[in-house]
């Protein structure tokens, strides 16, 4: 049969030269076809830019040297052996160490060999680098002086078994492409002139095999803009289907909302104001509202909900409010109780511990519509609980569900419609891009009664003084609270920790005072009696894994001692910091850093110059990513291979706004010139997309 120049939907197992065993190794890691190889991209570009002279080196910084090897050999360390290369770019010498595998590394970097390196420099006799990275290039292979640009590519396990590294994978992908087609470009003309976006076939050629660093500027662009751009086609259609879903308009402003404000012992503020303006206009409409309510910790978000329930009530319909932990339902009860009976409402706590008997009654009530409002945890999207119209679902801290759905909740009601409340204040990269289908409301003002918390980052040897500063604050009626954290999985367990802490402190440091201790392991009737005791000043110093991070309301805290908080995420330590400054009396939050790199540094003096939830999520997300960020992974949703949250702001909006433009003016992508953007949209999207009309 004669050769057929390849598609990009030919199998590599058909193409020559690729070989059987190496097929199957490459289809193990997901590439099947030829589209698969082309969207491989090099996970790093050596060119000019990116490549340090061994003379510019700085010690501490990452950096990527290219050069020859000079010298090669295993030595005799102290206890056992290790390898040493020394590479030269010609103008200085760089030393290579791999303190594991001598043999191996013996048998891999000979002298005379080209290398790539990239880690971390250290000073050592000289500069030096400590298993670095590396690939081997060809031996004329020069990105410096040539103006060449090298792809390196991501070379996992199953890849190196048949001997697949960078080389080959440059070889392979270059034939492959030679011989290819254009590529049909899921974009018109216009759009992309529109977007300023360069052809598909130019970028998917240019990001492997580029000329020149600004065409491969052009391809990264158009590649990172195209993942964007999907994504947010995911978004707008979600928002699109849940705009056209219908349900009952909350019209009816009834006595209950008056009855609530006119009880309230301070005055909204301006931003309170504005969000429930926001959400009532929404659910006067006869369509689902989808709502993302922000507001840092603090800043009234609870009541913003009860006003809002309130209006839902006055409806005749039933709200649920959803909450991440028990503690933190426990607390929304506490406080919904109270305006519920201002205003005549009904309202009931269902969680996983609820006795069978009280839980038959709340059904019951939830069913006959006695019950207007049941707050509650995971317990209430249990099978067996329906209501008689929920009209209204509330769900607080939403992300700390892990892979919960809309549709768990808002599925026991007719198209209820949805608010979800965070007081992560999320970047606004992020924000469109996990939540893209929601609308935001966003409060952005405390309270005015609020007393700034005064951050401090300390070390060790100033703990005795700490300590002495809490025993005042304790003698003078105030209490305190100390934070451990969550302690790798190798070391001790964060819950070992924390009984350790507490007998420390409270036999040798605090002897003459009440120290209490509380973990996410206790019972939870233990539980409840420690934050009962707490909340009465029984306890004066509570120790606690994170399970405080959200949620419990003490006004009378006022110091906040986190330990080892150098491993907490800034978003985590701005919730825990929120956990005191809640009443009248000045509050210290005070961080111990027991790690003393650079970056632990840097990172803890945000914390102690701004108390902007939205300027440390920024600087958490730049820090940490987004993989980390809301402390779960949410895995399985991003399928970002070349976009980036932190950077890409511009592009993301871009396209962001032309896939709504798009939805909006095809919301079903059924003309045909949206053909290839469906197709691959329907590829990619299709299982997330619930319930729009497209198919
Ligand atoms: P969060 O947004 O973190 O959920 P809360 O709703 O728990 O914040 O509010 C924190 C505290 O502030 C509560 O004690 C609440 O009663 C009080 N509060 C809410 N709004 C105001 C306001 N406008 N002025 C003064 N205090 C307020
Ligand atoms: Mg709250």
């Amino acid at each position: 049969m004669p050769e057929k120049a390849p598609t990009l939907s030919t199998s590599l197992h058909s193409i020559k030269g690729v070989g059987p065993a190496r097929a199957d190794a490459l289809s193990a890691i997901g590439i099947h076809i030829v589209a698969d190889l082309l969207h491989y991209y090099p996970r790093k570009h050596l060119d000019r830019t990116t490549i340090t002279l061994i003379s510019k080196l700085q010690k501490d910084k990452q950096a990527t040297v290219v050069g020859n090897v000079e010298a090669a050999d295993i030595r005799q360390g102290k206890r056992r052996q290790y390898f040493q290369a020394i590479l030269s770019d010609g103008k200085g010498m760089l030393t290579l160490t791999w303190f594991n595998a001598a043999q191996y590394m013996k048998r891999t970097i000979k002298i005379g060999d080209r290398l790539a390196v990239s880690g971390k420099v250290e000073f050592f006799n000289g500069f030096q680098i400590v298993h670095p990275e590396y690939d081997k290039l060809k031996d004329n292979e020069d990105p410096v002086n040539s103006g060449l640009v090298i792809p390196l590519y991501s070379i996992p396990a199953e890849l190196k078994k048949t001997r697949i590294d960078s080389r080959t994978l440059r070889r392979l992908i270059k034939t492959i492409s030679d011989s290819l087609k254009e590529i049909p470009d899921h974009f018109s003309m216009e759009f992309k002139n529109q977007n300023h976006l360069c052809p598909l076939d130019q970028a998917l050629r240019n990001i492997h095999f580029a000329e020149s660093v600004s065409v491969l500027n052009e391809a990264v662009n158009r590649l990172k803009f195209d993942e964007h751009f999907f994504l947010q086609m995911l978004m707008a259609l979600r928002k699109s289907s849940i705009q056209q879903t219908g349900t009952k308009a909350l019209i009816k402003i009834g006595p209950q909302v008056k009855l609530i404000s006119d009880s309230l012992d301070f005055e909204l503020t301006s931003a309170q104001k504005k969000v429930i303006k926001e959400i009532k206009d929404d659910m006067a409409r006869p369509f689902s509202m989808n709502r993302l309510l922000q507001g840092d910790v603090g800043s009234g978000k609870t009541i913003v909900s009860i006003l809002v329930a309130a209006i839902a009530v006055a409806n005749s319909v039933q709200v649920a409010v959803m909450a991440p932990t028990e503690i933190l339902a426990q607390q929304h009860y506490q406080s919904f109780k109270i305006y519920a009976e201002t205003a005549r409402m009904t309202c009931a706590i269902l969680v996983g511990g609820t006795p069978a008997k009280e839980r038959k009654a709340i059904l019951d009530g939830l069913a006959t519509g006695r019950i207007d409002i049941i707050i509650g945890t995971h317990a209430l999207i249990q099978e067996d609980v329906a209501f008689k119209e929920l009209g209204l679902a509330i769900v607080d801290e939403q992300h700390r569900f892990g892979v919960l759905q809309r549709g768990d909740l808002t599925g026991k009601g007719f198209n209820p419609h949805f608010l979800a409340m965070t007081a992560t204040p999320i970047p606004r990269t992020l924000a469109i891009t996990y939540h893209g289908d929601m609308d935001l409301s966003i409060i952005d003002e405390m309270p005015k009664d609020r007393i700034p918390i005064i951050t401090k980052v300390v070390e060790e040897t100033r703990l005795e003084k700490i300590y002495t500063f809490m025993k005042e604050e304790v003698k003078a009626g105030r209490q305190c609270m100390v934070v451990y954290p969550l302690v790798k999985e190798t070391e001790k367990s964060d819950l070992a920790a924390a009984v350790e802490m507490h007998g420390n402190l409270s036999e040798n440091v605090f002897p003459e005072l009440i120290v209490g201790l509380i973990h996410g392991r206790m019972k939870k009737d233990d539980k409840d009696e420690v934050m009962d005791a707490y909340a009465r000043n029984d306890i004066h110093i509570l120790v606690s894994t994170t399970v405080i991070e959200v949620g419990i309301d003490i006004p009378n805290a006022t110091v906040m001692l986190i330990e080892n908080a150098d491993r907490f995420g800034l978003t985590q330590l701005h919730q825990l910091r929120g956990r005191v400054g809640r009443g009248s009396k000045k509050s210290y939050c005070i961080l111990v850093r027991r790690n003393f790199t650079e970056n632990s540094k840097k990172r803890l003096q945000i914390m102690e110059s701004t108390s902007d939830g939205f300027v440390i999520s920024d600087e958490d997300l730049k820090l940490r990513g987004p993989g980390e960020f809301f402390g779960i992974r949410q895995s399985g949703f991003l399928k970002y291979k070349i976009a980036d949250m932190v950077t890409d702001g511009p592009i993301l909006r871009k396209a962001r706004q032309s896939a709504f433009e798009l939805v909006k003016s095809d919301p079903n992508l059924n003309q045909p010139e949206h053909e290839l953007i469906r197709i691959r949209f329907m590829n990619e999207y299709q299982d997330k997309l619930d319930r729009a009309n497209i198919s």
